[in-house]
């Protein structure tokens, strides 16, 4: 959709800093993470927010972020994650183009979106780095399906 920022990381107009795409999704670092690791899943295609995705395409999300969330938890050890999604701007939502957030928590959260900040290169090379072997992790998944 034009003016879509999301439907343009999807196509590879705006940048970003990618962990995976295949499979008509796509999974970046958010700009603003309120944790080290901050990811979202995105379609390629554009839809609203949950509620109007078909569920073909909602499961291949919510499947890649559970991968990630599996990749936190058991790779990195992360001790808690929060997996969620915002549909409508009552909810919070702020892009209105389907995505879900996988949050690692490193510690105890003070406040649910505390500490969001603009992602450094330095940060996005360090995540990155962490990070290497989860494409593979989010092809078994969706393989799974
Ligand atoms: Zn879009």
């Amino acid at each position: 959709m034009e003016g879509c920022i999301f439907c343009g990381i999807a196509r590879g107009i705006e940048k970003s800093y990618t962990i995976y795409r295949g499979r008509s999704i796509v999974a970046f670092l958010d700009k603003y993470p309120v944790s080290k690791g901050h990811t979202l899943v995105i379609p390629e295609d554009h839809y609203e927010s949950v509620h109007d995705t078909p569920p073909q395409v909602a499961a291949k999300v919510w499947v890649a972020a559970s991968a990630i969330a599996s990749y936190f938890r058991n790779e990195l050890g992360a001790p808690a994650v929060n997996v969620l999604t915002n549909s409508g701007k009552y909810a919070g939502q702020v892009i209105f183009h389907f995505h879900v957030h996988v949050i690692p928590r490193w510690e105890p959260m003070k406040s649910f979106w505390g500490g969001r900040r603009v992602l450094t290169d330095p940060e996005a090379s360090e995540v990155l780095d962490m990070l290497k072997g989860v494409e593979k992790k989010i092809e078994e998944y969706l393989g799974a399906l």
